[in-house]
C-alpha cells in the first residue's frame, strides 16, 4: 500500500528544483544565490539547498539569522546571508559560523560589530539599500552616514564590507518605469559606498523577476527564490512546478439531487451525483478563499470542489464517475497529468503561488517527501571566485 493512498502527501520533486537551478543560472553571467527562506518556500531549505548549489548556485540567502543557522547546522558550508532581523538579535552564533548579514541601519551596524567583538572574528557585511519599495533596506537619505559609520568600523576590522543590496519593488512588470529608477538609485548607492572608501565586491539587485526581464539588473550577483519552485512571472523561462499535493479519498457517497453540501449548505447537487471526501484543508494551507472555484484531478479528470473548504476536508463532486476510498486525487502538481498547477490555485484564491506553497509546504499535518534528483551534473565553479574565502 503506498504511503499516497494512506494520507496526504506533499512531494518535492528535486530534479525540478535542479532543473529549474540551471534555467536560471544560464540566464546570466552573474553568480546565482538561491534563496531558501520559509523552509525553501515550503519545499525545504536544506534539500533545495543542497540541490541548488550541485546545479549552479554558488551561494544561499535566507532572511533570518536562525534560518541560517539552521543550514549550517545541517552541514551546509556554502557562503550564507541574511538579511532580515532585529537589531537586539542575537547574531554572534551567526557571525561565529561565518554567515553573512545585510546591515540596512545605524542600529543594525552597531550590532554587527558588538557580535563581530563576541566572536573575535570579522563579521562579512552586506549593506542594504532601500532602492524605492520603502520596505526592507536604508532609506535613501541615511545612506551616506551609514556608509561612513561601514568604512570606519573596516578599518578598525571589526567587520568587512563584501557587498552591497538592494531589492526591486516592480519586477514583475517590466515595463514599469520605477524598474529604471531603482536601477539608478541602486547604482547611486555603490558610488556612494566607494566614495566612502568600501569596496563591495558582491552587487546585488535582482530577484527571479529581474533575471528573467531586466539584464542590466544583474550586477555580480542575482539572489532566485521563486524561479527555483517553478514560480515564473514571465510564463516563458521553461520553468517547473517542483511541488505535488495529493490526498486519498477517504469516503464516497452517493446523493440525490436536492442535498446541499458543507458548511453554510452554499452549493446544492442540482443532480444526483457521487461526492467523495478528501482530509485535508485550511488547515493544510488549502486557500478557504478558494471555496466555489477549485479543482482537483480526481482519476484522470478535472473535478470541481464543492461546498466551503473547510479546516480538514473538502468534497469532490465526482459526478457520475468510478471512484473510491483509497483513490489518489492530485490537488496540485506540475499540470503535466491535467492536475490544477499552484497559479491555479492562487488564482481562484485570490493569492500568489508564493503565499500558498509556502502554506502548504510548511504544514505540520502533511508529510512531506522529496523525490532525490538523479542527475548529476559538475559543482561549477563561482564566478566570484576571490570570495570564497569568505566561509573557509
Ligand atoms: C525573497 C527575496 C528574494 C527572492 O525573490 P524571488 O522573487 O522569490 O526570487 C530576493 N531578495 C530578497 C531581499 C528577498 O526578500
Amino acid at each position: 500500500m503506498t504511503e499516497e493512498r494512506v494520507r496526504p502527501l506533499v512531494t518535492v520533486d528535486l530534479g525540478v528544483v535542479a532543473a529549474n537551478t540551471g534555467r536560471l543560472a544560464a540566464r546570466t553571467e552573474a553568480a546565482l544565490m538561491a534563496v531558501v527562506k520559509a523552509d525553501g518556500f515550503g519545499h525545504g531549505a536544506v534539500p533545495v539547498a543542497r540541490t541548488a548549489l550541485a546545479h549552479g548556485a554558488t551561494r544561499l540567502g535566507v532572511a533570518t539569522a536562525d534560518e541560517a543557522l539552521a543550514l549550517r547546522g545541517a552541514g551546509l558550508t556554502a557562503p550564507v546571508l541574511s538579511w532580515l532581523n532585529a537589531p537586539q538579535a542575537e547574531l554572534t552564533p551567526a557571525v561565529d559560523t561565518g554567515i553573512e548579514l545585510a546591515v540596512p541601519s545605524f542600529d543594525h551596524l552597531q550590532a554587527v560589530a558588538a557580535a563581530a567583538h563576541n566572536a573575535g572574528r570579522a563579521a562579512l557585511i552586506h549593506l542594504h539599500a532601500d532602492v524605492g519599495m520603502a520596505r526592507d533596506g536604508a532609506a535613501h537619505a541615511d545612506w551616506p552616514r551609514l556608509c561612513g559609520h561601514a568604512a570606519a568600523l573596516e578599518r578598525t576590522g571589526r567587520i568587512r564590507v563584501i557587498g552591497v543590496m538592494g531589492h526591486l519593488g516592480c519586477a514583475d512588470t517590466p515595463d514599469d518605469r520605477h524598474n529604471a529608477g531603482g536601477r539608478d538609485r541602486f547604482d547611486e548607492a555603490v558610488r556612494s559606498a566607494r566614495s566612502h572608501g568600501l569596496r563591495p565586491r558582491l552587487r546585488h539587485l535582482a530577484a527571479t523577476a529581474a533575471v528573467l526581464n531586466d539584464p542590466a539588473a544583474h550586477h555580480d550577483m542575482v539572489r532566485v527564490g521563486a524561479g527555483l519552485y517553478g514560480i515564473d512571472s514571465t510564463g516563458r523561462a521553461g520553468l517547473q512546478w517542483a511541488m505535488t499535493l495529493t490526498a486519498p479519498v477517504v469516503c464516497v457517497r452517493d446523493v440525490p439531487a436536492g442535498t446541499p453540501v458543507g458548511y453554510g449548505h452554499t452549493w446544492t447537487t442540482d443532480r444526483c451525483t457521487r461526492l467523495a471526501l478528501l482530509p485535508l484543508g485550511y488547515g493544510d494551507g488549502l486557500p478557504r478563499a478558494a471555496s466555489g472555484r477549485a479543482e482537483v484531478l480526481l482519476n484522470g479528470r478535472r473535478r470541481p470542489v464543492v461546498g466551503r473548504i473547510s479546516m480538514d476536508q473538502i468534497v469532490v463532486d465526482a459526478g457520475q464517475h468510478p471512484v473510491q476510498a483509497g483513490d489518489v486525487a492530485t490537488v496540485l502538481g506540475p499540470g503535466t497529468s491535467g492536475e490544477p498547477t499552484p497559479a491555479d490555485w492562487a488564482r481562484w484564491a485570490g493569492t500568489l503561488p508564493h503565499e500558498l506553497l509556502t502554506t502548504i509546504g510548511s504544514g505540520h499535518r502533511v508529510a512531506r517527501r522529496h523525490r532525490p534528483c538523479t542527475v548529476t551534473h559538475e559543482q561549477p565553479t563561482s564566478p566570484v571566485p576571490h570570495l570564497q574565502e569568505s566561509f573557509a
